[in-house]
């Protein structure tokens, strides 16, 4: 179905099609209702090649806003493409505060050039995260790292052939330009995976000891002259 903006009706309605996003505010993947649309009269005027239309998240009420190229103006409407940009992607998040500090500057950048959609910056950042990471870990942090990786592979069964680039990103340690080039499946698992290292990495070994020490400090409060009543 076409998307058209009619003269004096607006946006024709589409309520027998349900349009959902992930919102880039509340994180929830949503039906989004139409906010705000340009008038009619003033796009035939100006005759734009794009156009902004404001939808409403229907979990948080915030405005999400997309972008259209216009695909035709007519005496009476203005047709659009089906494609859109959304001018605020989605931020991709993760357990920062278990990260190494350096790990963390690296790793928040390269997930901000995901979320922009700017991928080959994005397995720039990941090479300097893992490598940042490798240094945190020590000795052998590398090779431990590498298995983990290995591990991620097989549960994902991910082919050797997809998933080189993907560990030349993380691991090899030539020079930037050697880096390969990525496209947006790629990153994904690029993203993916490198969440997962760094999880099995720092995240959970921080929560579990974590976790021990305050079991440790109740059991120490508990045999410290409280009275309970178990
Ligand atoms: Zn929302």
């Amino acid at each position: 179905m076409a998307i058209i903006i009619e003269r004096g009706t607006g946006l024709r309605d589409q309520a027998d099609e349900q349009f959902g996003l992930e919102c880039p505010y509340c994180g929830v993947y949503s039906h989004m209702t139409l906010q705000s649309v340009p008038e009619f009269e003033n796009l035939h005027a100006v005759r734009p090649k794009h156009i902004g239309v404001v939808y409403q998240c229907d979990a948080c009420s915030a405005p999400v806003f997309l972008r259209f190229a216009v695909k035709e103006i007519t005496d009476n409407t203005v047709e659009l493409y089906r494609n859109f940009i959304e001018l605020e992607r989605p931020k991709e998040r993760f357990a920062f505060s278990y990260l190494p500090k350096h790990v963390e500057i690296m790793f928040r950048e390269a997930l901000s050039c995901y979320s922009n959609n700017n991928f080959n910056a994005f397995a720039s950042m990941c090479r300097r995260a893992a490598a940042s990471s490798f240094t945190a870990l020590g000795e052998n942090g590398k090779l431990r790292a590498f298995d983990e990786v290995m591990v991620a592979q097989g549960i994902a069964e991910i082919d050797d052939d997809s998933f080189d680039p993907i560990k030349q990103v993380i691991f090899d340690a030539g020079e930037e330009e050697d880096i390969p080039l990525l496209n947006r499946a790629q990153a994904g698992v690029l993203l993916e995976v490198l969440k997962d290292m760094f999880y099995q990495c720092f995240v959970r070994r921080g929560k579990l000891t974590r976790a021990i020490k305050v079991r440790q400090f109740f059991v120490r409060e508990g045999n410290g002259g409280l009275k309970t009543s178990a």
